[in-house]
Formats: structure tokens, sequence, C-alpha cells
């Protein structure tokens, strides 16, 4: 296993082509691979778990690109490493993908302080959101301040990312009351953070209008967590407005749940969750390989078709 302690050391230091490569391990099906990554994820879990965990959602054509790469650059203008990851449910089915297009964010991706990595595609969302979960341990690992990991307002996504980070921000435009008609009370009971986005030019008062629907709509919800509130803030990502008090409010956020324990407690609950769907998950390739008892396959042992 000399290849993984050298791949550990590069990473380690920081090196954006070794944790290329280290999530390109974790994504892979081989069964050699798995057990690599599996071995490097172990070695690395120690140096885990000290950045900010954010998870981003928004309908296509919010403005989720715009904003991540203006509050990327914000962020490492504040001598600040930022990783970006993605889950993609349209990249799961069809291969093709709402977010994964290698155009995006341009600016930030020439960044030597910036990691971008699109979402993995195949597999089921439950997979797919924990490759992510360990491509996000493995950026922790690489040194990465911030780790932001987005998804597209369909599907199940949002709750696979939610369950993974410390803070949700849902990204909405100045659709105000006509567009909560249309957005899942779910999502936003998720929501830590409510950025308006396109507050700017005609739009700037419908997005103000639309702030304050959205805040009396939070009101209605059951609060997340006891020592936070979900608060509503305005920003124009065109213009590179609002990145300092959102950045101040993600802050707040960490400071308030490291304070009262609850981050700690959170983090727990979700490695928890992760530990066992990864043991549901090798148990059931186990089964599927038809391994428990090769010569002698009894109950239970048998072919995909007696566990689906
Ligand atoms: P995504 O699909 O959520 O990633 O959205 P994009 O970032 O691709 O943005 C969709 C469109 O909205 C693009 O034409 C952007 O230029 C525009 N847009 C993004 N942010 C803003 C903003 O703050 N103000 C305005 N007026 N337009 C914006």
């Amino acid at each position: 296993m000399a290849n993984i302690n050298n791949l550990k050391d590069d990473l380690l230091a920081g090196r954006r082509r070794a944790l290329a490569k280290a999530i390109t391990l974790v994504e892979s099906s081989r069964a050699d691979h798995q057990t690599e990554a599996q071995e490097l994820l172990a070695d690395i879990l120690p140096h885990t778990g000290k950045s900010v965990r954010l998870g981003f959602t928004g309908t296509p054509g919010v403005g989720k690109s715009t904003f991540i790469e203006g509050f990327g650059l914000y962020l490492i203008a504040q001598g600040l490493k930022v990783a970006v990851l993605a889950v993609d449910p349209s990249s799961m089915r069809t291969g093709g993908s709402i977010l994964g297009d290698k155009t995006r964010m341009e600016l930030l991706s020439k960044e030597q302080n910036a990691f971008i990595r699109p979402s993995p595609s195949g597999g089921t969302l439950g997979g797919v959101a924990r490759r992510t979960r360990e491509a996000m341990l493995l950026c922790e690992a690489a040194g990465y301040d911030v780790v932001l990991i987005e998804t597209v307002g369909v599907g199940q996504s949002e709750i696979a990312v939610a369950d993974m980070v410390d803070m949700f921000l849902l990204m909405l435009s100045p659709g105000g009351g006509d567009e909560l008609q249309g957005i899942k009370r779910g999502i936003m009971e998720l929501a830590d953070l409510v950025i308006v986005n396109k507050a700017d030019g005609d739009l700037k008062k419908a997005a103000t209008r639309a702030a304050g629907d959205y805040k009396s709509a939070l009101h209605l919800m059951r609060p997340k967590f006891t020592c936070w509130t979900a608060e509503v803030l305005l920003a124009s990502a065109l213009k590179g407005e609002g990145f300092e008090p959102i950045w101040q409010k993600i802050q707040a956020f960490e400071t308030a749940m490291k304070d009262s324990g609850e981050l700690e407690r959170l983090r727990a609950t979700q490695s928890r969750a992760w530990m066992w769907s990864e043991i549901h998950d090798q148990l059931k390739d186990i089964f599927q390989a038809g391994q428990c008892a090769p010569h002698n396959p009894g109950p239970g042992c048998g072919p995909k078709s007696m566990i689906n």
C-alpha cells in the first residue's frame, strides 16, 4: 500500500492533484479501489472536521453558479481555501447534468486555492451522496476551510446534502409569494439561511418584498436547532453584493452551533448514519455477489432478485 501512503502524504500537504486522485479512488466501484479508498479514508479521518460544511440549493437559473463563483473568490480573498462539490440527480439517471458542465465557474476554477468537482455520475442518490460525503472529508484533510456542496432544487438531493453539512443555504429569486407556492415546504424547512438573489436593478424592489414574504414563511416553520433561527438575506451575485453579510451569518451560525454543542451532536449523528448506510451497502454487495457462502448458498444468499 505504498501508493496509498504517498497519496495520503500528498493529500495532507494540500496538493490538488492528489485530492482529485483520491476522490476518483473513492468514486471507483472496483473492489480493489474500494479497499484502498477505505484505507485512505481511515488514515485521513483524524485530519478531518475542521472546515465549514455548507449545503447550497436553488432551482436552475436562480444564480447558483454565479453566486458560488463570486462568493468563492470573496472567500479566497479573505485568505481561505474553498472546495465546491456537487450532487446532481440529473447526472445519475441520464449521465447528462444540470450542474456539472465544465464552463461553469471559470474564474474560480483558475484559482490556486479553489477546488471544484462535479457530481459523480451514475449510481443511486444514496451512493452518490455517500461518495460526496467522503470527497468532503478528503477536501478537509487537504486543508480546505470551506466545503460547499451544491445541488439542484429537484428530487430528494437536498435532503441528502442537508444530511452531510453543518448549514444549509437556500437560494431564491425575487418571485416572492408567487414563488413560494412552487417551493416544496420541505426544502424551506431545511434552510438555515435563505438568500434572495438578483437584488439589483429593476428587481431590487421585488427582491426586498420577497425577502419579507420568505421571512414570514420561515416564522411558521419549526426551527431545526434551538440555537439558531433561519434568516433571509439579499444578494446580487452578478454585482458581487451581499457576500460579506452572508459570510458573517455563516460564521455566526458556526459559532452558535459550536458553543451550544449542537455542531458536535449534529456531526456525530451524521457520522452514525453514514456508517450504517456503508454497512448496509457492503452487506448488500456481498449478498448480490453471492459471496456469503460460495459452496452452499443458503436462504438469503441468493441472486439479486431475492433482496431487491
Ligand atoms: P444556476 O442555474 O442557478 O447556476 O444560475 P446561473 O448562475 O447560471 O444564472 C442564471 C442566469 O441568471 C444567468 O443569466 C446569470 O447571469 C443571471 N444571474 C445570476 N445572478 C444574478 C444576479 O444577481 N442578478 C441578475 N440580475 N442576474 C443574475
